[in-house]
């Protein structure tokens, strides 16, 4: 029988790619110690700063929370948990999210926020997601609501008055990017990745942080399983589909025959490829898009109107011409 490294009980889980084998509570310490380690090394938190959780409900983000809310005192900062009211009716998808964030911040005894789509901005994820909106935008629901996510964190942070905004987004999340990017040759991109972005206080910029870029998607599955952390179930009934499957399942092959191919695409990226790219085109791109402020509210955009306004405006007015229609139809 395998035995834990640590302690020599049962080991419930293999890590191949650090050849160890660990019991469920010294995997739970050792994901844990791994993200205050990432925070640490790579200046993710400093004292007193306030750091905002982007919480969705999945496995990744309530981890995030869980973990940050064990480091706060520790790293000595404020946390406030935020999520967004995406308003997706299918499966009570939202609601349900909506209730698995509010279970974790009484669990841990955390105010935190909620930002309602519907409420505060007039639509939902339904309706960027109608035929109408959709022939209009000429882009997935799931693409415009990643745009209206970032958007609003940002918007939240500023509000808050918060150094920093932390996401979920894990290690399999980041190398299927760089290696999605690598593939396209998309530079842009690739010189704008960073788990660690700095804030922009002149255009109402926060920095953005990923503190589990550094864990697999799996052991987050597993960290919440062994927690028993109250996650949504199902996936959202918007998530994009076959691309990003193709690159994971390509991404798993990989980490079959080369268990931590995921890590070693990620830091060799940050480590080596990244500033040769920079030190090329670095400033080509930064003149390229100088950032100022949306002229409709006030927030950081490379253009005159942000890509969230923007957005806004064609969902409320497909919504108006729709309604109309459906008065007139009464009418008839
Ligand atoms: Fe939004 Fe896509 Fe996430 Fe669903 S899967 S919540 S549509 S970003
Ligand atoms: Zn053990
Ligand atoms: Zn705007």
């Amino acid at each position: 029988m395998k035995r834990c490294r640590f302690c020599g009980k049962t080991a419930e889980v293999s890590l191949r790619y650090a050849n160890m084998r660990l019991c469920r509570d010294h995997f739970i310490e050792y994901i844990e110690k791994r993200v205050l380690k990432t925070i640490e090394q790579y200046k993710m938190i400093r004292p007193n700063e306030r750091v905002v959780a982007a919480v969705s409900g999945g496995k990744d983000s309530v981890s995030l929370l869980h973990i940050l809310a064990k480091l706060r005192e520790k790293l000595r900062f404020d946390l406030v948990p935020l999520h967004i009211d995406l308003g997706i009716s299918v499966d009570d998808f939202s609601k349900r999210a909506l209730e698995a964030f509010r279970e974790n911040c009484k669990e841990l005894d955390i105010d935190g926020i909620v930002i309602s789509l519907k409420d505060e901005y007039g639509f939902t994820i339904d309706n960027v997601a109608s035929r109408s909106v959709r022939r209009r935008l000429r882009r997935p629901p799931c693409s415009v609501c990643g745009t209206i996510k970032r958007y609003l964190f940002n918007k939240a942070g500023v509000e808050l008055n918060a150094d920093r905004v932390a996401t979920g987004h894990n290690l399999t999340d980041e190398a299927i990017f760089l290696l999605q990017n690598l593939i396209d040759m998309n530079l842009d991109a690739l010189l704008r990745y960073d788990p660690v972005l700095p804030s922009v206080p002149d255009v109402g910029l926060i920095s953005k942080i990923k503190p589990l870029f550094q864990i697999y998607e799996f052991e987050l599955e597993l960290y919440a399983k062994f927690r028993d952390l109250k996650i949504v179930s199902g996936a959202c009934p918007y998530r994009a589909g076959s691309t990003l499957s193709e690159m994971k399942k390509i991404l798993d092959e990989l980490e079959n025959l080369r268990p931590g191919v995921s890590i070693v695409v990620v830091r060799n990226f940050l480590k080596k490829l990244k500033p040769a790219l920079e030190s090329k085109y670095g400033e080509q791109i930064k003149r390229e898009v100088p950032l100022r402020r949306c002229s409709i509210c006030n927030m950081a955009t490379p253009l005159d109107i942000c890509a969230f306004c923007k957005i806004r405006d064609v969902v409320l007015s497909e919504m108006r011409g729709n309604a109309a229609k459906d008065v007139s139809r009464a009418h008839q």
